[in-house]
């Protein structure tokens, strides 16, 4: 399948390797191999799109429709898909039996609610939802992703305007490059205005009269905002868990304030749910040495990365793989994971991406030597926090 994501830009999710590896009959064979590994995949999601969100991001959102067939494939390869909490206690004491996976959202978007949600209930799954709080108080849509939503909508036309962008420079809408420097314009204005939260909706709201695009629409169905507090206590109710995600989408880096996003996010949560949350999710999926200390210290019990893998019972509680599934995941990719084929895949390539540094090295090239795991989790933790840079 190839789907058009940014402009002038397509992206083909096929995969003729792992096609192939399924055809041959590998995928069946790795399942009947793991069904007793004791191991725990972990999915990651971010948005199901209301509209065309995963043609604008196809690495974050998927469609409605996509989602539903990997609910559909997990039920026909006879997975279990345990709740986080239950899951990772079975894990340490080493009693998961069969294939188990546990699927996780980050952020807490409305589209998980009015999207992801009926989907998992008519499976009869359960989820973990990952919350940032502030933008769940303050009901806009999310200024940067809004800003970046709204110039890709107005693709093809040229920008110019110096209360929107802070110079005289027309934008011409026609290439990611250019998407970008208009962004990065609009951002610098906003930064030297030290412009408030009020502001900032302001500048959306002409942005998307200036690019003919319906902002009312996208209010009133939610576009691009988080679940408020009480949809949060709803599918607390309907069996949704929801964890900590940091109230402002950011670790900063000096203890006390770092503890004080955990606290806040905690304190919201926990007055929407009536629940204790205690499972946290790296923003962007950054982390630095010192973290597991200071999480353990808040009372966290896991925490989960974008980094991509199968848990063991050998995993850093703290430092838990997971695999983020999106519209650029092809079906056979996502196979692959559940077979444990792609992890094999994977680390046969890293050894051989590894080899062939270390003969680049030993030709007195100094190449870097590649590492999959970081680039695609770098990747990924890149493209979240595109999501929310600066917010
Ligand atoms: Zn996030």
């Amino acid at each position: 399948m190839i789907i058009t994501g940014e402009i002038g830009r397509s992206v083909d999710v096929r995969s003729p390797f792992f096609e192939f590896v399924r055809s041959v009959g590998l995928f069946r064979v790795g399942r009947y191999i793991q069904r007793d590994s004791g191991k725990l995949l972990i999915l990651c999601y971010h948005g199901i799109s209301k509209a065309d969100e995963h043609l604008w991001r196809p690495t974050l959102y998927m469609p409605r429709s996509l989602f539903r067939q990997r609910l559909q494939t997990l039920r026909d390869f006879g997975y279990q898909v345990l709740p986080l909490a239950t899951a990772l206690e079975r894990l340490q004491a080493q009693s998961l039996s069969g294939l188990t996976v546990s699927i996780t959202f980050d952020d807490g978007w409305h589209d998980f609610y009015s999207e992801a949600w009926p989907e998992l209930s008519a499976f009869g799954y359960p989820a973990t939802v990952y919350q940032t709080t502030y933008y769940s108080q303050y009901q806009k849509p999310i200024f940067d992703t809004a800003c970046s939503y709204l110039l890709w909508k107005g693709r093809g036309q040229t920008l110019r305007d110096s209360k929107i962008t802070g110079t005289e420079q027309a934008f011409k809408l026609d290439s990611p490059a250019s998407i970008k420097c208009a962004f990065a314009a609009i951002g610098s204005r906003l930064h030297k205005l030290r412009a408030s939260a009020e502001d900032k909706d302001r500048l959306l709201a002409k942005l998307a009269a200036r690019l003919k695009v319906d902002f009312g629409q996208m209010l009133s169905s939610r576009l691009l905002h988080l679940m408020n507090p009480s949809e949060i206590a709803e599918v607390s109710k309907g069996g949704i868990d929801i964890q900590l995600h940091t109230h402002r989408h950011q670790l900063p880096l000096e203890k006390e304030a770092f503890l004080g996003e955990i606290q806040r996010n905690r304190k919201l949560i926990e007055a929407a749910t009536g629940k204790c949350a205690h499972h946290f999710c790296y923003p962007n999926g950054d982390y630095r040495p010192e973290f597991p200390a200071w999480l353990r210290e808040a009372g966290v019990i896991s925490a989960t990365t974008c980094e991509p893998g199968i848990a063991s019972r050998q995993s850093e509680s703290m430092l838990l793989p997971r695999v983020t599934d999106s519209t650029t995941v092809s079906q056979a990719r996502f196979e692959s994971w559940l077979s444990g084929v792609g992890w094999l895949a994977s680390a046969c390539k890293r050894k051989a991406l590894s080899l062939s540094g270390r003969q680049r090295a030993d030709a007195g090239e100094n190449a870097p030597i590649s590492n999959v795991q970081e680039q695609v989790g770098t990747a990924a933790a890149s493209a979240v926090t595109r999501a929310f840079e600066g917010h």
